[in-house]
């Protein structure tokens, strides 16, 4: 099973405040694991939409130290460590997140630390096979850093590796030529985080014709775009990754909100709730 589940896909302050489009970044299902991956504000309401328990998360990772890609990670933390009565789940982030920016900021709490299982500082560069236990097994998944050109200098997008699967995330950051292409080569599917169209460009972000040139030299299966500001959603998210698609001859999807893609089957569509109450009740009770 590997799957894609977006909690929110908007990028951009308006995103974030008016929630436009949700700001919750997504989930990795993959080897039987949950991964939140950058989970911004919105994060929760749509797990709970989507009946999918927080406390059946085993993993966060957050890529850097801004409010909208771990404003919700402390309300994961809880559910990850059975409302913090026991330790529980990892977390996989920036050293900017648990430890401080250079100016002392740190967005998730020593408290919330200290109820973590694992808690892995991870950044561009590094390779590391992350090991989880789950109901006595070993669940492991390789990850490894890509460095990126964004405001938090500890910030990295990655590559997670499992089940025969790669699946590539930029995070947040301007194209680096070469070595993004280097990075993100064949991979079954690259999440970018594209908040722009076309030229319109703003530093420290991708936007549309970057995103032209990254996957025509980096050739993934599949993109997935997210993390789409204002002005992206204004032009019409689905014709910008027709063209994207045309321009790169690489698949592109504009993601939407609660849609999940399925890497064995290809399917793209809306996330299906559960449909009776004994599902539910199975759901709950993992
Ligand atoms: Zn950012």
């Amino acid at each position: 099973m590997a799957n894609i589940i977006f909690l929110g896909t908007g990028g951009g302050r308006l995103n974030l405040l008016r929630q436009i489009r949700r700001t919750g970044g997504f989930l990795i299902e993959i080897n039987s694991l949950r991964i939140a991956v950058d989970p911004g504000p919105g994060a929760l309401s749509s797990l709970n939409e989507l009946q999918i328990n927080p406390m059946s998360i085993d993993a966060i990772i957050i890529t850097h130290n801004h409010i909208d890609h771990m404003l919700e990670a402390p309300l994961l933390i809880e559910a990850m460590s059975s409302y913090m009565l026991k330790k529980g789940g990892t977390l996989i982030s920036a050293k900017s997140v648990v430890k401080g920016d250079k100016k002392g900021d740190r967005c998730i709490t020593l408290y919330h630390q200290s109820k973590l299982s694992q808690n892995i500082i991870f950044g561009a560069g590094t390779g590391k096979k992350i090991l989880i236990e789950k109901k006595g097994k070993k669940i492991s998944f390789r990850l490894t850093g890509v460095k990126v050109k964004h405001d938090d200098e500890d910030g990295f997008g990655f590559v997670l590796e499992a089940g025969g699967k790669r699946i590539g995330y930029t995070s947040d950051t301007e194209y680096i030529p070469s070595f993004h292409d280097a990075a993100y080569e064949k991979a079954d599917l690259l999440i970018a985080n594209v908040i722009r169209p076309i030229t319109d460009i703003i530093p420290g972000h991708l936007y549309g014709n970057d995103a032209i040139k990254l996957l025509r030299a980096a050739k993934p299966k599949l993109c997935i775009m997210t993390h789409l500001g204002l002005k992206f959603l204004q032009k019409s998210p689905e014709l910008e990754a027709a063209r994207i698609e045309k321009e790169s001859a690489v698949r592109t999807i504009a993601a939407r909100d609660l849609f999940s893609y399925n890497l064995n089957s290809g399917k793209w569509g809306k996330y299906k709730k559960e449909k009776t109450k004994k599902d539910l009740q199975k759901k709950l009770a993992e």
